[in-house]
């Protein structure tokens, strides 16, 4: 009597516990979805006219199918940079809201983890002008898991480096493409610790080099069209880019403001260095743009902001082409979220509370059978 008592309280128990660990968020809350307000928005994008933004805001917002829209072929013209458009010679002259546009904003959408409403809507237009990597976020294969939450993607055929384990990769500065707003000092270092910290959860490691043309990777800072058919776009719009493995080549826009300290720096449209090489070595290493907007490989970066660990989302991506680093452990994450100095965050620990709620779920079984 007494046993059975126990149990059923023990199960009681079980049970709201539970309940509670169930109705416990099981990520952490998405950022705003609009990155930065919008005025603010407005006076730092240089390369996007403000006047033409901000006048033409609102007929984005309220336009409907089949309606003229002034400047839309503007934002189509930025869809089909990025994959959304398959066009071909389309001068984008053609300002009407048609059901492919619509369809290429759901697609937009979907890739880039925003709500999906086919819509013009401000958090889609507001990311839209946010600058970011200017690799196309459709050449991807989107992976997915058993509860069909979105997480890292690869590039088609999944290419990595091959070499043997565990793996020594080397990188080199172009002398002749480079900045003078930041020593030469200054960028190593930023550069070192992007590595390092990609190093730190893979058997790969990073060497620099002074041997440019025999280096794995090759980093230059180019102005406009640069010979590779990716030009770029003047000071933000799209910020860097690189190519999947085993190119190697890793490209900035020279018209940035890049930045390494931000108490010194203080441009309104400066762009975080080691943010951006963080983001390009996932691309070297081959991982394409996550559509989890706390991941590295998320493609967007405000200016004077700064993304610098390694999610969860990231680290799984890359160990599953390389497998992991020997000395790295995943109870690392649950040291500290706070040190830029770290290889990962707790800003995306959606995982390890999907495990706690299946642990639970298994244990209320299991009180419940006794
Ligand atoms: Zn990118
Ligand atoms: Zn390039």
């Amino acid at each position: 009597m007494f046993r059975l008592f126990s149990n059923s309280l023990i199960s009681l128990f079980f049970f709201f516990f539970f309940i509670i660990i169930l109705s416990w968020p099981t990520c952490i809350p998405a950022r705003k979805t609009l990155g930065f307000a919008l005025d603010n928005h407005v006076a730092t994008v240089k390369s996007y006219n403000s006047t033409w933004y901000k006048s033409n805001i609102e007929s984005f917002l309220n336009g409907s199918i089949g309606s003229q829209v002034i400047d839309i072929s503007e934002i189509k013209k930025h869809l089909h940079r990025f994959g959304y458009f398959q066009l071909q010679n389309d001068t984008f002259t053609d300002n009407t809201l048609d059901a492919r546009f619509e369809s290429a904003v759901t697609l937009y959408q979907e890739k880039l983890g925003l709500p999906i409403t086919g819509k013009l809507d401000f958090a889609t237009v507001s990311q839209i002008f946010t600058p970011r990597c200017g690799m196309p976020d459709t050449t991807t294969i989107p992976i997915h898991t058993l509860h069909g939450t979105k997480h890292y993607v690869f590039f088609p055929g999944k290419p990595h480096w091959s070499r043997r384990m565990p793996m020594k990769l080397t990188y080199a500065f172009s002398q002749d493409y480079m900045i003078h707003n930041l020593t030469l000092s200054e960028i190593r270092v930023a550069f070192k610790r992007a590595f390092r910290r990609w190093a730190s959860v893979i058997p790969v490691s990073f060497t620099e080099t002074d041997d440019y043309s025999f280096a794995d990777i090759k980093i230059g800072f180019y102005y406009g069209d640069h010979g590779d058919g990716e030009p770029f776009d003047g000071v933000l719009g799209i910020l860097a880019h690189s190519f999947s493995p085993e190119s190697g080549r890793f490209h900035l826009d020279a018209a940035e403001t890049w930045a390494v300290d931000f108490r010194k720096e203080k441009s309104a449209v400066a762009i975080d260095l080691e943010s951006v090489a963080t983001h390009e070595i996932g691309h070297l290493l081959g991982l394409a743009h996550s559509p989890v907007t706390e991941a590295v490989m998320y493609p967007s970066l405000k200016p004077r902001d700064q993304k610098l660990d390694l999610t969860l989302d990231d680290i799984e991506g890359v160990q599953a082409l390389y497998g992991s680093n020997p000395n790295f452990r995943f109870g690392s994450l649950l040291e500290s979220d706070t040190s830029t100095n770290q290889a990962v965050s707790l800003r995306n620990i959606r995982s390890y509370n999907v495990w706690v709620t299946l642990f639970l779920k298994l244990v209320l079984i299991l009180c419940l059978c006794m």
